[in-house]
């Protein structure tokens, strides 16, 4: 397993994962090994390693991840309101 699967697994495209949202700095994609009914990950497109390596450049990211985490929330909670 790679060391850092989301950049060197999904960010580079070696693993192929079905998208749900995309944003110029933010990817959501179905979980490869889902534990869940509906599982998605939201990642940075950019290298974090951790919630304390983040800066206070980032705001942005955290806000833009944020939102996109948002609206795949809405998308899947009116999905499974209609069926
Ligand atoms: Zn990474």
């Amino acid at each position: 397993m790679a060391e850092d699967f989301y950049c060197d697994e999904v960010l580079s495209g070696k693993t192929q994962v079905n998208r749900v949202l995309e944003t110029e700095n933010v990817l959501a994609y179905y979980h490869t090994r889902p534990f869940y009914p509906v599982h998605i990950v939201a990642i940075p497109k950019k290298h974090i390693s951790s919630l304390i390596a983040l800066e206070e450049s980032d705001n942005e990211l955290l806000l833009e991840l944020l939102g996109v985490i948002k609206k795949v929330a809405t998308m899947v909670t009116e999905e499974n309101r209609a069926c």
